[in-house]
């Protein structure tokens, strides 16, 4: 009789960042996790500094610190040499960020425009792969999640009760299968997922070298007739050549090539003495036109790729993963309320072909034609003023996120601040368990017994601050997500319906 195999709740494919984060909110949600992930040693040279430099914008901070991963996650980085923010905060007039290098400050910067955001520090932090990788893997596998280095998942099979997973000689049942592979999923391209975009066209590099005559080039970045380049001494470089993509895993990036680049698109007499690391990348930007199908989903580069001019593509993954977790969760469980699954895709979707959009338009900005250059001069105007640097800072931060949830209260869809409160605890850390939350400003009794019908699902907090904003209650999701919200008089059967709507039927 052949053996039965363990029916594990998800597996997920792919152990990068936004894997290891799904399997965090999954486990700390109650199910079971496998995660297989195809490289034997999560070591790689480009996921230590320089190259692993990721900055982390608000929604991912927010998402971290709401799980207790935030503080972990930053110590690590600074043990590993990587500055508390992004290089380009680090000036003295502090840049808030960038649009195809052309800069917006900080001072420039009127956060009045974001009502429901408190004061504190806004902008990004700064992290490296090697240490996010390493902390979400020992949260994971701390907290129950089966983590299986050298397993590639090669093919699998979906019925109406559950996937079988095979990698490599073994197989593997779950009820779920969600594809966090990277760029180039196999679990997308099994379940014949469309990935739609727009070709390359240019390659990027990356590249460690050592110069003869560093003097030859200027630190900084720099247009060029034939591309772009940037140059920190004492030898990181990064190139964009506008050759259509066509150089990118075609051939070897050996140092005569670095070389001829860095002659071409520089045009200085420039010498490569040694090529340490290089690496290409490319602007094709492609999104899954679905994210589920059936029982298999998809999350971080598996549903989405574009340039990494800006740095958006971790923070997107990140926040897809936050997003799918409990819903997932909860429709394992069997409490989701109908819908709630597929509002994965519906809210995650526009979020993705935005930041595609907005790393085209980038793209668009930095060919190296007279028109581009001009565009980008009227634009450097334009963030040089008050609402421009706004405009620019809450797409760069993300602080502009909202979720189309309907509801009439403006802080409907929007990430929950993070009021200090009356028991000396913020509201992030009142989301450290991924439950929903009532916060009831009134401390309402007949509040609570309503919640109460939810059970574990919902944590009630009776609670006050010093400025509540006008706000007498909010009822938050387990992401983070407001997902409804009163100022007084509170309409008890329009929290009910709220509920109901994110929570599902009351089991109490
Ligand atoms: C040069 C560069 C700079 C960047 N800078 C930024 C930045 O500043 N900010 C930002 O937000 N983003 C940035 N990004 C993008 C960011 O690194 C990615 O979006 C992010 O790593 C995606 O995470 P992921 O977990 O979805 O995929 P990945 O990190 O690609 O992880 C996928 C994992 O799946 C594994 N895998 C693949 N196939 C299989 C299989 N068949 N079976 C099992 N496992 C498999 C892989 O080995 C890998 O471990 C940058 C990217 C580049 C190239």
């Amino acid at each position: 009789m052949p053996t039965q195999l363990y029916l594990h709740d998800v597996v997920i494919a792919g152990a990068g960042p936004v894997g290891l984060f799904l399997a965090c909110e999954l486990r700390l949600a109650g199910c079971s996790v496998l995660v297989l992930e195809q490289a034997p040693d999560p070591y790689s040279p480009l996921k230590a500094l320089p190259f692993g430099l990721r900055g982390l914008s608000i929604p991912s901070i927010e998402s971290l610190d709401r799980r207790d991963l935030l503080d972990a996650i930053k110590d690590r980085a600074l043990g590993s040499g990587a500055p508390a923010a992004p290089h380009w905060m680090q000036r003295p007039r502090r840049p808030g960020g960038h649009f195809a290098g052309i800069q917006f400050f900080h001072d420039q910067v009127d956060s009045a425009a974001w009502p429901y955001r408190l004061p504190g520090p806004v902008g990004s932090v700064a992290s490296d792969m090697a240490s996010i990788e390493t902390v979400l893997a020992t949260r994971a596998t701390a907290i129950g999640a089966e983590l299986k280095r050298g397993h590639s998942v090669d093919a699998f099979e979906q019925s109406n009760d559950e996937v079988t997973v095979r990698a490599g000689p073994e197989t593997f049942r779950a009820r779920w299968l969600v594809g966090c592979d990277g760029a180039r999923s196999i679990v997308r391209k099994t379940a014949d997922i469309a990935f739609v975009g727009t070709d390359p066209e240019f390659t990027g590099y990356s590249a460690q070298v050592e110069l003869a005559g560093p003097d030859l080039l200027e630190p900084g970045r720099h247009y060029t007739p034939l591309g772009m380049y940037t140059y920190a001494p004492p030898g990181t470089i990064a190139m964009i050549d506008f050759d259509g993509g066509a150089f990118h895993r075609r051939r070897p990036v050996t140092r005569d090539h670095i070389e001829a680049m860095l002659r071409k698109i520089s045009g200085k007499d420039v010498r490569l003495t040694a090529l340490k690391l290089a690496t290409t990348w490319t602007d094709r930007a492609c999104q899954a036109s679905d994210y589920r199908k059936r029982r298999v989903l998809l999350a971080g580069d598996a549903a989405h790729i574009h340039s990494p001019l800006g740095g958006q593509g971790l923070n997107l993954g990140l926040g897809d993963a936050m997003n799918l977790g409990w819903k997932l969760a909860a429709t394992i469980r069997g409490d989701a309320p109908p819908g709630l699954l597929d509002s994965y895709t519906l809210e995650r979707h526009p979020q993705g072909a935005r930041i595609l959009d907005w790393s085209r338009a980038q793209v668009a900005l930095m060919r190296p034609s007279p028109g581009s250059r001009a565009l980008a001069a009227v634009l450097g105007d334009l963030i040089e003023r008050r609402d421009g640097a706004t405009y620019f800072a809450e797409r760069v931060w993300g602080v502009g996120l909202r979720y189309d949830l309907g509801g009439d209260h403006p802080l409907v869809g929007r990430s929950m601040p993070d009021f200090e409160l009356a028991d000396g605890k913020r509201v992030n850390e009142h989301l450290r368990r991924a439950r929903g939350l009532l916060l009831d400003f009134d401390a309402c009794a007949s509040r609570q017994m309503l919640i109460a019908h939810w059970g574990d699902r919902i944590a009630y907090a009776a609670n006050h601050t010093e400025n509540r904003l006008g706000l007498s209650a909010v009822l938050v999701r387990p992401d983070g997500i407001v997902a409804w919200a009163s100022d007084s008089p509170i309409d008890d059967e329009k929290l009910a319906q709220a509920t109901m709507r994110w929570f599902g039927e009351p089991t109490g």
